[in-house]
């Protein structure tokens, strides 16, 4: 059987509460021609992210904000993993900010945490699951990742949550330094969305 094609709504609800998150995602879809509104603007909440998995909490995000508003939603789960921390922050990436949503904190707890540990390996990956539901419970996710290094001290002022700390492999700046577009041109979101884009008829 060919793969089953996706048809891209026009109206999409933006899952997320994160202004970071929102922007690149209104960077991937309006250039596609969709109209996109925020979760957030549209005032609806914000479900608690239970699951141990990126796809996991994704599609919980979406399939919340589609069944609240009888329309298409697009999810973002996304974060930090580092491997001399076992994969930490990874789903924990958000909580590791505190309640306040402080990154300089988190990105100095993960310095710290590496810190602790003799010789340990500074590799790091950050990874996306996109998931996009639709108001018959339509269901479709997507995951991308981007492998580099954490780099101490934080580097540049650009993106959001742990961009200044993450130098993507082959590149001499780290995601904090970089343009938008660079960043587009290889991040894990961009990745994943791009996996979207392939499935459209
Ligand atoms: P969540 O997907 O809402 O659980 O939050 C994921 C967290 O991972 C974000 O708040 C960021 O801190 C971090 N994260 C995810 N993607 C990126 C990125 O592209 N740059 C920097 N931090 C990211």
């Amino acid at each position: 059987m060919p793969p089953e094609r996706l048809i891209l709504p026009r109206r999409i609800i933006a899952a997320t509460h994160n202004q970071g998150k929102l922007a690149e995602l209104m960077d991937l879809l309006v250039p596609l021609g969709c109209e996109v509104e925020s979760a957030h603007a549209l005032g609806l909440a914000e479900p608690a992210e239970t699951e141990a998995s990126f796809i996991g909490n994704a599609a919980l995000k979406a399939r919340a904000a589609a069944r609240a508003s009888g329309r298409w939603a697009l999810a973002d789960d996304s974060g930090l993993e580092v491997m001399a921390l076992g994969g930490q922050p990874g789903v924990l990436s958000a909580r590791w900010a505190g309640p306040q949503r402080d990154f300089d904190l988190a990105m100095r707890r993960v310095a710290d945490s590496l810190e602790r540990i003799a010789d340990a390996q500074r590799s790091a990956r950050f990874v996306c699951a996109l998931a996009l539901a639709g108001p018959a419970d339509e269901m479709h996710v997507f995951e991308g990742e981007v492998a580099g290094e954490i780099v101490w001290p934080p580097r540049g002022k650009l993106g959001f949550g742990y961009d200044p700390i993450f130098q993507p492999l082959g590149h001499q700046l780290s995601f904090g330094e970089m343009t938008p577009e660079a960043k587009h041109a290889m991040s894990h979101r961009a990745k994943a969305f791009a996996k979207l884009v392939d499935t459209l008829g």
